[in-house]
C-alpha cells in the first residue's frame, strides 16, 4: 500500500483536530495565532479535513462571536474533587475549515486570553480536557490530534489516561513547540487539583521538575506520539542547555520522536499585490516604484521626514528579551545616521517601550516608536520599510522575516532557530542570499550587519534592488511544510 493510500481515512480524507489557545482572526497575540490560521487552510488544500478547537474567549470580537452557532453542550468533571463544569460548543466555518469554540464563562470571560499563570493553569486544564470531550460528544474522531504549545499540553496526557477506552483514544497525538520559553509551571498541588490526573504522573519522567513544581508542557511532551517544533535548527537548539529552558534533557531523551518543520505564511493574507491596507499595492514587477510610494505614505503617517532615499529600518515585534532588543538598545544611536530612519511597532516590556519612546523624542522626524498592537500599521511597515530588524536571542521560527521577504523588505537577522533556516546570508561577492545576518549575540555584530545593509542600499542600489526582487520571489508559503506535516500524519496513521 502506498503512503498516500495508507493515509486515506474512512471518508477518504485524513482527519486532523488542531487544539490551541489562539487563532487568527478570532484571537491572536503572536505567531501561534498565524499558524493556527494558515496551516489548517494549507492542509485543507492538500485534502485534509481539519477542525480547529479553541476557547470561546469573551475578548474575541463580536463580529466573530456572533457568527458562531450553538452546536451542543454537556457537563464535564474536572479537578480532584470531580467538580462539574459546563462545556458549550460554538461552531463556525471558514474556507473549508471548521472552528469549534469551547464556551465556558467561568474560564474564558477575562479581558485577554492569558491573564496570569494562577488562572491560566485551571483554564487550560479545562480547555485540554474539554477539547477531547467535545470530539467524543460530536462523534468526530480524528486520525491525528495536533496540539500546540503548553496550553494544549495536557491533551496527549488526558488522551492516554482519562480518555483511554473512549472513541477519541483511537487518535494519535502531535505536540508542536512554538516557543519553549512558556511551559505552564505551577505547584504540584495546583496542577494535581485542577487536572484531576493520577498521582503517579507527578513524578520526574512526566510532570515533576523539582520538589515543589510541575510542568504541563513537560508532561505533554512525554505523552505525545510525535513532537515537532517550527524549524530544524530550533529542534536541535532546544536539546542544549542554552536554548532548552530547563527541558533540554527531557527533549534529548525524547529526541527519537522530535523533528523540526519550518513555518510558512499565508500568502493570500500577506499579499502585497492585493493588500487593501497599502497605499500602493505592488508585485515583483513594480515593487521598486511602489515601495517608494508606500515608504512616503508610512513616513507621512508616522510623522517622519518624507524622503524616499532614506533607509527605513522597521521592527514589528513583541517587546521582550527574546527579540534581541537589548542589542538594538545598545547600538541605537550608532545605527542611526542622517540617511537612516527607524520605525518600531510593538508592545511589551516597559523597559523597551520606554527606551524606544525616549529615542523617538530624542530624534523627532527620524524615529517613530508606535507602542501598540496594530495590524494595519504592521502591513504598512512591511511594505514601506527597506529592511526589518530581527536580532533575536532565540527564535523558534519567526514569521516577521518571512512576511518581510514577501513584501521585498530585507531581513537583518541573527542566525538562530528559524531565522537561520529561512534567511540565507547575503554574499557581497556573488550577490546571492536573502538578507544580512550575524551569528553571536553581540550588539557590535548587529551594528555591523546594519552597516553592511546600509552600504549596499546607498552605494550599490542595483544589487539592493536585485535582492528585493529575489526576496519577493522566495517561496515562503505553507505548501511545502504542510506536505511535511501530511507525511508525519501518514506515518502516525500507518502505526495501526
Ligand atoms: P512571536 O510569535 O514570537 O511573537 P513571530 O515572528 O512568530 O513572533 O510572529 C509575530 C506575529 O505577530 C507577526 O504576524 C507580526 O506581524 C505580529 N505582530 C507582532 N507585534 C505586532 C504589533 N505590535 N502589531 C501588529 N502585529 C504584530
Amino acid at each position: 500500500m502506498s503512503e498516500m493510500q495508507a493515509a486515506v481515512s474512512r471518508d477518504g480524507r485524513t482527519r486532523v483536530a488542531f487544539i490551541g489557545s489562539e487563532c487568527y482572526p478570532f484571537i491572536k497575540t503572536g505567531g501561534l495565532g498565524d499558524v493556527m490560521y494558515a496551516l489548517p487552510r494549507a492542509l485543507t488544500r492538500q485534502g485534509c479535513e481539519v477542525r480547529v478547537i479553541l476557547p470561546y474567549y469573551r475578548c474575541i470580537p463580536d463580529r466573530f462571536r456572533s457568527r458562531a452557532k450553538y452546536r451542543g453542550s454537556f457537563m464535564m468533571d474536572l479537578t480532584l474533587e470531580g467538580r462539574t463544569f459546563y462545556v458549550g460548543i460554538m461552531e463556525t466555518e471558514m474556507d473549508g475549515v471548521v472552528y469549534d469554540l469551547i464556551d465556558n464563562r467561568e474560564f474564558f470571560d477575562w479581558g485577554s486570553p492569558y491573564t496570569g499563570l494562577w488562572e491560566d493553569i485551571p483554564k487550560y486544564c479545562y480547555f485540554s480536557k474539554a477539547a477531547l470531550a467535545i470530539l467524543n460528544y460530536m462523534e468526530w474522531i480524528p486520525d491525528v490530534i495536533h496540539c500546540h504549545d503548553w496550553q494544549a499540553g495536557l491533551v496527549p496526557v488526558y488522551l492516554r489516561t482519562r480518555f483511554e477506552g473512549t472513541p477519541v483514544a483511537a487518535a494519535k497525538s502531535v505536540l508542536t513547540i512554538h516557543n519553549l520559553r512558556f511551559q505552564g509551571i505551577c505547584s504540584i498541588e495546583h496542577l494535581k487539583y485542577w487536572s484531576g490526573l493520577p498521582d503517579h504522573l507527578f513524578d520526574y519522567p512526566i510532570f515533576k521538575i523539582n520538589e515543589r513544581e510541575a510542568n504541563m508542557f513537560k508532561g505533554g511532551l512525554a505523552f505525545a506520539d510525535k513532537i515537532t517544533t517550527v524549524s530544524a535548527t530550533y529542534a536541535e537548539e532546544i536539546q542544549t542547555d542554552f536554548y532548552g529552558e530547563g527541558l533540554n534533557g527531557h527533549l534529548w531523551y525524547h529526541r527519537p520522536k522530535l523533528c523540526g518543520i519550518v513555518n510558512g505564511i499565508d500568502v493570500e493574507l500577506w499579499d502585497p499585490a492585493a493588500d487593501a491596507l497599502l497605499k500602493a499595492p505592488y508585485s515583483r514587477d513594480d515593487v521598486l516604484d511602489k515601495k517608494k510610494e508606500n515608504k512616503l505614505a508610512l513616513q507621512e503617517r508616522l510623522g517622519l521626514e518624507q524622503n524616499a532615499d532614506k533607509l527605513v529600518l522597521g521592527l514589528v515585534s513583541r517587546l521582550t528579551d527574546q527579540k534581541g532588543l537589548d542589542l538594538i538598545d545598545a547600538v541605537f544611536q550608532q545605527m542611526l545616521d542622517e540617511n537612516t530612519q527607524v520605525v518600531i511597532l510593538g508592545t511589551g516590556d516597559p523597559r523597551y517601550e520606554n527606551a524606544f519612546r525616549y529615542y523617538e523624542s530624542a530624534c523627532p522626524g527620524q524615529v517613530c516608536a508606535y507602542i501598540k498592537y496594530d495590524e494595519s500599521l504592521a502591513h504598512q511597515i512591511y511594505a514601506g520599510a527597506d529592511a526589518l530588524l530581527v536580532p533575536s536571542l532565540f527564535e523558534p521560527c519567526g514569521l516577521t522575516q518571512l512576511i518581510a521577504m514577501r513584501y521585498g523588505t530585507i531581513p537583518i537577522v541573527r542566525e538562530t532557530g528559524g531565522l537561520k533556516d529561512t534567511v540565507e546570508p547575503f554574499n557581497e561577492n556573488t550577490g546571492e542570499g536573502n538578507g544580512f545576518t550575524f551569528d553571536r549575540y553581540e550588539a557590535d555584530l548587529l551594528l555591523d550587519a546594519v552597516r553592511r545593509a546600509r552600504r549596499v542600499f546607498l552605494e550599490d542600489r542595483a544589487r539592493w534592488d536585485a535582492l528585493v526582487c529575489r526576496d519577493m520571489e522566495k517561496d515562503v508559503s505553507w505548501e511545502n511544510s504542510a506536505g511535511q506535516y501530511m507525511a508525519l500524519y501518514n506515518e502516525l496513521k500507518s502505526w495501526d
